[in-house]
């Protein structure tokens, strides 16, 4: 790929495609694929390659380019503690597979929930330190089924402006009114929550995924508290990770009782799959009935269950695996600062490498994955325009030699790309 071509992709991108002009449903989908097969060609390949070995620290890639499979060092995996591959989780895995066999087949109303379900959302509730919890299919699915089973038209939704598209959409399914603050500003969230009557809540990220800061919790909360607001915290980055004892931010900053709702996911620091909602006994009775896209979806898997139980577990007896993942983080962050590379305001395992520049970003990450590291461009329309980025995830996993060459690669390719 050359300089030049990404300059004739980069001129379109998927928002120029969500209309069409036509009145056949396919003539959208026809003249977005023109542009695709030629933007695919042209840098969008990096996208939804094919892993053909588990989410470790070292990964065999499959290139959609040309077919060929290379080994390169995996920067782009949520396992950030390793739990996905650990024996234990697989054995206990395993071992669930033989007595529950592979699905729940049905939904938890009319086909019920296993034992082990039941065994979670208690183990859960007491590590978050709080009353209750219910499952979801996906952490997308707990911030869409709560959202939309507790706030209805007429309400008022109060969202940081780098929320989560999960966090977007629940809002607009529940046709509350939105308003969105500046990221990670309590005082404009007071000029936005000053003034408005009824049903408030304040939605924020405990850690936000594309820049790698965190919230700053405590004045949030006195906004919100002052206007009134119940606030929901989406910890999906946070929690295992953050706080002493892995509670999430609310730990981190000492204020877990006074949030109201706490929502995360399987997917990130446990390894598996499955979204969470811990609160009150009366909240989980109320999202239990109303939180449609629990009720009308399949009930996960209990093998998967297990192994998330068994996650739970090593996490709260082995508390050194979460130190060796802020160890890798703190060396990852020192090395980049020495080398002069702009990681923005994160303070976390996620480290957007800051490229500002749309044009060059696929050309750069194709170079970083010639060099053997699997990290993919973040652009438009997932990242605001101008503000593309490599977003590097750290796991427990990464040797220090791992974390070295990945920043040595990182270096050099922006160095010739004239970024630094
Ligand atoms: N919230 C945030 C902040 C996320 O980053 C994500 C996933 N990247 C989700 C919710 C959805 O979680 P899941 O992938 O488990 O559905």
């Amino acid at each position: 790929m050359t300089y030049h071509n990404t300059i004739q992709i980069s001129k379109l991108n998927l928002s120029n495609f969500f209309y069409g002009e036509g009145d056949d449903v396919l003539d959208t989908v026809n003249s977005f694929n023109e542009w695709w097969e030629k933007a695919y060609r042209e840098g969008y390949y990096l996208f939804q390659e094919t892993l053909t070995t588990a989410p470790e620290s070292v990964v065999q890639v499959r290139s959609n380019k040309n077919g060929d499979t290379h080994e390169l060092i995996n920067f782009s995996s949520y396992n950030y503690l390793g739990m996905s591959t650990l024996q234990e989780v697989k054995d206990a895995v395993a071992n669930a597979i033989y007595k529950y066999g592979l699905g729940s087949c049905g939904g938890p109303i009319l086909s019920g929930i296993f034992d082990v379900h039941k065994e979670l959302t208690d183990s859960l509730a007491r590590f978050k330190k709080q009353e209750a919890c219910t499952l979801f299919p996906s952490g997308y699915a707990a911030n869409v089924g709560f959202i939309s089973g507790i706030m209805r038209p007429g309400d008022h939704i109060f969202l940081d402006q780098y929320s989560h598209a999960s966090i977007v959409d629940g809002a607009s399914l529940s046709k509350a009114e939105i308003k969105y603050f500046r990221h990670n500003n309590p005082q404009d969230l007071a000029k936005k929550l000053k003034d408005v009557k009824g049903k408030k809540l304040v939605i924020v990220e405990g850690l936000y995924s594309m820049d790698g800061d965190i919230c700053p919790l405590p004045e949030i909360i006195e906004v919100s508290k002052r206007y009134g607001a119940r606030i929901l915290i989406d910890e999906a980055h946070s929690s295992f990770i953050f706080g002493d004892n892995g509670g999430g931010i609310v730990e981190h900053f000492g204020v877990v009782e006074e949030v109201d709702f706490h929502m995360g996911t399987f997917s990130k620091a446990l390894g598996g799959i499955g979204g969470y909602i811990c609160g009150s006994h009366a909240l989980i009775h109320y999202l239990d009935a109303y939180s449609r896209s629990r009720f009308f979806s399949c009930t996960l898997p209990p093998a998967v269950i297990v192994g998330i139980l068994t996650s739970l577990k090593l996490i709260q007896e082995k508390p050194e695996i979460r130190k060796k993942l802020w160890s890798n983080v703190n060396y990852m962050h020192h090395l980049f600062k020495e080398q002069g590379i702009n990681i923005g305001n994160s303070v976390s395992q996620i480290l957007p490498v800051m490229l500002n520049d749309d044009v060059k970003a696929f050309a750069i990450a194709e170079k970083i994955r010639e060099a053997g590291v699997f990290l993919q461009p973040a652009t438009y329309p997932g990242v605001p325009k101008g503000k593309s980025r490599l977003r590097v995830s750290v796991s427990a996993n990464h040797s220090k030699q791992e974390i070295e060459k990945s920043v040595q690669v990182i270096h050099q390719t922006l160095d010739q790309y004239g970024i630094l």
